[in-house]
């Protein structure tokens, strides 16, 4: 992957082209935007970049110096956080292994998810990004710089990853094998981002959330129970940990209310995300209780944060659920 592959992110690749022919790199870079925008492909392209000798400014994605940072062997380049929260021991070993570059390269220390790391962790990092050894630069891969100690990101130049367009993310489904129309909807259902995007190959899935999204709509409307949503929201993620699915639960539901909130009291039809449930919001919802969706809106806010904290999930589910229900009924 070279940057010409990096779609929807021109600002942060311009910036990135910029600096790297400048040879003016800051030494620790902080990629901030929701997770599926090409964060951490960007900083591996980054990465090939800064150790590519064929390329200006960009990866050739061809050499062995781009090969081996593909596929994760460069010795310059390091990933931590990938598929787990980054822990002290991780960035223990950024530090540790504080070796010279090879090939008068670029070390690149990659730590995904930086926003979800321990305390420790960040305590340990503190003192590594404060005085980085020569031609070393951290990228911290964030969703909410806010969850970041300030410390750290005073430290830190910003670098934003903007929502994909519905367009990009289409023509990337289209890519992959998807029809169009299949696409289309889609792209509205993955609201700028790619995260996720292949549970949508799967059909049973589709269907699977289009009884959640229908028993939801249900529950709204004073027509549905607690225990078939619960039923039909546990059928969707199988296998994700309650705290992950407590954290979609809540996404879910202010996406599908914003929705609502979009075409019963603004009219608005282009922004609204669960794209084939227009017709049934417009039908059902036509003179619906703003004030009260608006309260539905706060306690989903309220339980997310709750969430931040040690709340137990599931209870935090149920909870929201029955708060939303006092306000419906
Ligand atoms: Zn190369």
């Amino acid at each position: 992957m070279s940057f010409n592959d990096i779609k929807g992110q021109k600002f942060a690749v311009s910036y990135l082209k910029k600096i790297i022919l400048k040879k003016r790199i800051p030494p620790t870079l902080m990629f901030v935007g929701k997770s599926g925008t090409g964060r951490f492909k960007t900083a591996l392209t980054f990465a090939k970049a800064l150790n590519c000798k064929n390329a200006q400014a960009d990866s050739c994605d061809r050499c062995k110096s781009c090969i081996a940072v593909e596929n994760s062997v460069h010795p310059n380049v390091k990933v931590i956080g990938r598929n787990s929260s980054v822990g002290i021991g991780d960035v223990r070993s950024i530090v540790n292994d504080n070796l010279v570059p090879i090939n008068e390269g670029y070390r690149v220390n990659i730590i995904d998810n930086a926003d979800k790391s321990t305390i420790q962790a960040f305590n340990s990092m503190l003192k590594y990004l404060e005085e980085p050894p020569e031609n070393t630069v951290n990228v911290l891969i964030v969703r909410d710089p806010f969850n970041i100690p300030e410390t750290i990101r005073s430290r830190s130049v910003m670098v934003k990853f903007q929502p994909l367009s519905d367009k990009d993310i289409e023509s990337y489904l289209i890519s992959k094998g998807f029809d169009s129309d299949k696409a289309v909807l889609v792209s509205h259902l993955l609201n700028g981002s790619l995260e996720g995007w292949e549970k949508f190959s799967d059909e049973s899935f589709i269907k699977k959330r289009k009884s959640f999204i229908e028993e939801m709509l249900l529950f709204f409307q004073g027509r549905s129970d607690i225990s078939s949503l619960l039923e039909k929201w546990n059928a969707l993620f199988p296998d994700l940990s309650s705290k992950e699915k407590a954290e979609k639960f809540f996404d879910y539901v202010s996406v599908l209310i914003r929705d609502i909130l979009y075409v019963s009291a603004l009219g608005e039809k282009d922004n609204i995300t669960n794209f084939d449930f227009l017709g049934y919001i417009a039908a059902k919802f036509s003179v619906t209780n703003k004030s009260s969706l608006e309260r539905i809106y706060d306690i989903i806010k309220e339980q997310k944060e709750a969430l931040l904290t040690n709340t137990n999930p599931q209870y935090a589910v149920v909870d929201g659920i029955l708060r939303m229900k006092e306000v419906i009924v």
